[in-house]
């Protein structure tokens, strides 16, 4: 399946070298507007770089060649992953309807952008050749997966309560902040996450609560749920473990906080750091009762990376759902 990427930032980079891994995908080009190190990087990585008409001139004086626009593209492609800022995938959507072709779009999207919103674990076969489908968030994404392992494994959820440290920027957004603060975000309740996830997981009873806090490197969620039973510790463990794209982190092993955890993936060589999986630290897992309770980090440069790959096979059949995570998990080197 021919891939293009249009938005080649945070998300989008890392979704085109992603989708390079695959061997049922291939990679027609990015778009990118401006002639800046990551359109330089992405022609010296090999990839064919797109560009507005108006701007070719500023990438060819920055040695960066043009293959055509936007149109060209798009018309190159089976399908596009937009990966533009919040609210550009919707007024980008025309030309992909134009084009007859299926998009994926991202989380900060409104979900009517799509026809489905889309978390691999909770609902890859609600994408099956869609032609729209938007990959939520990356604290959706967490959110989905960790309730996701346990309704797989059987532990009926009765609700869910979830706080979350937000970070506060990308490490390369200097302009954003808080840089001294800790910033109710939003100061409303419930935060936009809760009913997010309902869009992937169905009728579930979920409230979220989200700050901002000076942070670049991850998200942090301290879950509360409540199940239908009052499984042992151990089966909740098990849940978790035994799902993909969960890892578990214990304090025991050294992992202290997020920062230790972002030092081992920089340490096992992982491109940029990235954690595609969500990190649990296994000690906070405390069941009491019905009572789960829990903190795990999202990375969120990187968690939803494999959930756009997986997106991509349902829109084109490629694979199943099973399949296709465990395809998509072993290209990138995400642990089984
Ligand atoms: P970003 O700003 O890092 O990257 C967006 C890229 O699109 C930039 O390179 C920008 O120059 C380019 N762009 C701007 N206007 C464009 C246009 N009209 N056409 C083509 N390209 C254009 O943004 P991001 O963080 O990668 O976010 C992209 C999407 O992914 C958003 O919906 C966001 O909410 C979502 N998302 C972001 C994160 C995150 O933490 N960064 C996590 C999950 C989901």
């Amino acid at each position: 399946m021919k891939v293009a990427v249009v938005g080649y930032g945070t998300i989008g980079k890392r979704v085109a070298d992603a989708v390079a891994a695959q061997d049922d995908m291939k990679l027609v080009g990015v778009f990118k507007t401006t002639p800046d190190y990551g359109a330089i990087l992405a022609a010296r990585r090999g990839y064919r770089i797109y560009a507005p008409d108006d701007r070719r001139e500023n990438f060819r004086k920055a040695g960066v060649e043009v293959w055509g626009g936007l149109a060209d593209l798009i018309s190159e492609a089976d399908i596009v992953v937009d990966a533009t800022p919040d609210g550009v995938g919707a007024e980008n959507k025309g030309l992909y309807v134009k084009a007859g072709r299926p998009a994926i779009f991202q989380g900060g999207e409104e979900a009517d952008v799509a026809e489905v919103s889309f978390n691999a674990l909770a609902n890859f076969e609600s994408a099956v050749g869609k032609r729209f489908v938007r990959v939520v968030s990356c604290n959706t994404t967490g959110i989905s997966r960790v309730l996701s392992a346990l309704r797989l494994n059987g532990l009926g959820i009765r609700k869910a309560r979830i706080f979350i440290a937000r970070r506060g920027a990308d490490p390369r957004e200097y302009k954003k902040g808080p840089i001294n603060d800790v910033v109710p975000n939003p100061a409303t309740i419930p935060s936009h996450h809760g009913p997010d996830a309902k869009t992937v997981l169905g009728d579930v009873d979920i409230v979220t609560v989200a700050v901002a806090v000076p942070v670049t490197i991850m998200h942090m969620h301290m879950a509360y749920i409540e199940l239908d039973d009052t499984p042992s510790r151990e089966r909740v463990i098990d849940a978790l473990a035994s799902t993909p794209r969960i890892l578990l982190f214990d304090v025991k092993a050294g992992y202290n906080s997020l920062a230790q955890i972002v030092e081992w993936a920089r340490d096992m060589g992982r491109p940029r750091g990235d954690i595609w999986e969500v990190a649990v630290i296994s000690d906070s897992v405390t069941v009491n009762g019905r009572e789960l309770y829990l903190m795990y980090g999202v990375h969120q440069e990187a968690v939803v990376v494999p959930e756009n790959i997986d997106a991509i096979r349902a829109v084109g059949r490629l694979a199943d759902k099973w399949t296709s995570i465990e395809k998509t998990d072993k290209a990138l080197g995400i642990i089984a």
